[in-house]
């Protein structure tokens, strides 16, 4: 992986361990000669990421709406910020643009990032590899509410299996590496027999 997207929080959490791992994520991104995109903010998770990328003197791509820009929360030292009309372009964009997607702790923003690119992973839209960085346990409870998806026949096994997991940034970018995208044309045949009550 040449470029890697990052979704995180633009407020920093109240744990000193969500900047610290934010931190650690810039220094490997650095460390592995990996490109960063995000959403091209000076908040939050965000700009402690962007911050160690350009420190690190590598490369920082920024994406962000004009509505965001006019509120002036962008990162004005990065490498290119690259302006869209939508929320939905930007989306688009950082798909298009990286390599893979990791998602550290963050709200709304981020879950909404990360659920799109797991619905075009599902679609086959994309099959570039999605890794979850649980700092301090932090998604626990949406990996076992995914478990509960599955049991309840709403997710399938394959795709929520299909999210690389780790709370290490070295291991996750490790598996996300060994990531090979799964079979998944028979899923859609299933549902259509499943819904005619097969
Ligand atoms: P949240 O998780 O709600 O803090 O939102 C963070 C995610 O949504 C980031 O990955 C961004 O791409 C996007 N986002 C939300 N708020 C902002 C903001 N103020 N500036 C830039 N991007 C944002």
């Amino acid at each position: 992986m040449r470029r890697i997207c990052v979704f995180c929080g633009s407020s920093m959490g109240n744990k000193v361990e969500y900047r610290e791992a934010a931190k650690q994520v810039g220094e490997y991104l650095v460390k592995m000669d990996i490109e960063l995109i995000y959403g091209g903010a000076n908040v939050g998770l965000m700009k402690i990421i962007a911050d160690e990328v350009l420190s690190g003197g590598k490369k920082v791509i920024g994406i962000m709406p004009h509505l965001l820009i006019a509120k002036e929360v962008e990162h004005k030292g990065i490498s290119e910020l690259i302006s869209v009309e939508t929320m939905a372009e930007r989306k688009e964009l950082m798909a298009s643009m990286s390599d893979g997607f990791i998602a550290m702790p963050g709200g709304f923003g981020t879950l909404d990032e990360l659920s799109e690119i797991l619905t075009h992973n599902q679609l086959r839209i994309s099959d570039k590899p999605i890794g979850l960085l649980n700092t301090e346990g932090y998604y626990d409870s949406l990996l076992k509410f995914l478990d509960e998806a599955v049991n309840s026949g709403f997710v399938r096994k394959e795709h929520r299996e299909n999210i690389i997991v780790s709370s290490n940034i070295e291991e996750l970018i490790d598996k996300m590496n060994d990531y090979e995208p799964i079979v998944m044309g028979k899923w859609i045949k299933d549902i259509k027999v499943e819904s005619n009550g097969g």
